[in-house]
């Protein structure tokens, strides 16, 4: 792929995802003097690792180049190849700690989180009929990723150099808890991940191993970066742009409106999490199709998604939640 910039020695190598609406991830490969740098890998597909070697020697680099593999969060898409091209060429892998927790539980062995899984949609409504199907939505991914530990363990703060760019790591939780950016403040550059993306609304989740309110961590978190002078956003997916500061207002106002949303379905009596997300428009990841269209994937996203604005409210004071015959239940406060 083309270099992101004349002169600037970043390439976007656009990756294929499997059966996705979103089509592609972007991994950026960074030219070092010894070795390289690549950020997030792509699944572990066939055609993915294809499809990276292609752009990599379309740029004059082999696999063996790349010394350093930072992923920004441990969702199949950004870290499925790690491992390979670990074992293959031998690169040093730096993820964030929160990440590195999650990696034994939801791709080596499953059997707890999916006990976990089930609870938790039972507890937030899911019909017992539906429930088995949303339990395991999920486990098709796990062949798409090759687990392994990382070799340098990130907390935020740290400076990561690869050519003429110093990386500061930025711990921005919310789509995932150990979600990390990459700054590079000479040159103005953000690496965003799936925390900003140009035209989609990054999913925010609430589930068994997120914090208590990812909402408000991912608002605090994208807050935190207004801050910085950002020229060029190079983000998990879609395209590069520039206009940093107005995008993270956009992606503000559509939580906002999604509360209204949720607080108007709560207008006449208490809902579980499962309810209200069958009565809201899903316009984001999921393409303005109404419930009864979206498979147990997309349902579960939506529940995740609906449980973290209620948990954001509820943590505002706006909404109560109360438990009736082991079902969670929530409330408008007035
Ligand atoms: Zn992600
Ligand atoms: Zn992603």
């Amino acid at each position: 792929m083309a270099e992101v910039e004349p002169g600037i020695s970043i390439h976007r190598l656009q990756l294929p995802i499997p059966n996705s609406p979103l089509e592609y991830v972007n991994a950026y490969l960074v030219q070092g003097n010894n070795g390289h740098l690549l950020i997030d890998t792509g699944w572990n597909t066939e055609e993915a690792f294809d499809s990276l070697k292609k752009q990599l020697a379309e740029i004059g680099i082999s696999g063996e180049d790349i010394s350093q593999i930072i992923v920004t969060h441990v969702h199949p898409d950004h870290y499925g190849l790690a491992g390979e091209l670990k074992h293959l060429y031998g690169a040093k892998l730096a993820l964030h700690h929160l990440e590195k927790d999650f990696i034994e539980s939801r791709y080596i062995n499953m059997d707890e989180l999916l006990n976990q899984i089930a609870r938790w949609l039972h507890i937030n409504g899911a019909p017992p009929d539906e429930l088995p199907e949303l339990q395991t939505a999920s486990l098709p991914m796990r062949r798409f990723v090759t687990p392994i530990l990382p070799d340098v363990t990130l907390y935020g703060g740290e400076t990561i150099s690869a050519g003429y760019f110093n990386f500061k790591v930025l711990w921005t939780p919310g789509h995932a808890s150990g979600h990390i950016c990459l700054y590079e403040p000479t040159r103005k550059i953000l690496f965003s991940g799936d925390h900003i993306l140009p035209n989609i609304t990054p999913h925010i989740g609430l589930h068994p191993q997120s914090s208590t309110n990812p909402l408000g961590d991912y608002l605090d978190s994208l807050n935190g970066l207004k801050q910085l002078d950002v020229q060029l956003v190079l983000p998990g997916h879609e395209h590069p742009f520039t206009d940093f500061k107005p995008r993270i207002e956009e992606i503000i106002q559509h939580h906002q409106r999604r509360n209204r949303e949720i607080l108007s379905a709560l207008k006449a009596n208490p809902k579980t999490a499962y309810q209200i997300a069958t009565e809201i428009t899903w316009m984001s990841n999921i393409k303005g199709v109404g419930w009864d269209k979206l498979g147990p994937w997309d349902r579960r996203m939506a529940v995740m998604e609906t449980l973290a604005h209620l948990e954001a409210m509820r943590a505002k004071g706006e909404l109560d939640k109360f438990t009736r015959e082991d079902i969670i239940y929530y409330s408008t406060t007035r």
